[in-house]
């Protein structure tokens, strides 16, 4: 498994098993760079993709306050993770995949 380092890791549990898909965080030769962020898996229809629903604060200084912003993420996921609707993971981001993906699952966050 390839070494990936303890800031991008944090919480996130590593899979199980191997695989050998070479846009996979874990097995594979993709580079990561750039932000992760943590959001709930709100759609697992597409096949080797996720929709990611990354909620976040935005400040508003007229009003001194924030107000909730939402974003949906498509993200890869790697054949060694198994992620249901409705799990929090980690996504980070990586160079564009495919023409709507950019980032890549990490993995559940605990
Ligand atoms: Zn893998």
């Amino acid at each position: 498994m390839r070494r990936l380092s303890e800031a991008l890791i944090g919480d996130v549990i590593p899979p199980e098993r191997e695989c050998s898909d070479e846009k996979c965080p874990w097995h594979g030769s993709i580079s990561i760079r750039g932000k992760t962020l943590v959001g709930r898996v709100i759609s697992t229809k597409m096949t080797g993709t996720v929709t990611v629903l990354v909620e976040y604060l935005h400040y508003r200084p007229k009003y001194k306050r924030y107000e909730r912003r939402r974003s949906k993420i498509h993200a890869h996921l790697p054949p060694c993770l198994d992620i249901k609707e409705g799990d929090v993971v980690k996504i980070a981001e990586t160079r564009r995949l495919a023409k709507t993906v950019s980032h890549v699952v990490l993995g559940k966050v605990r």
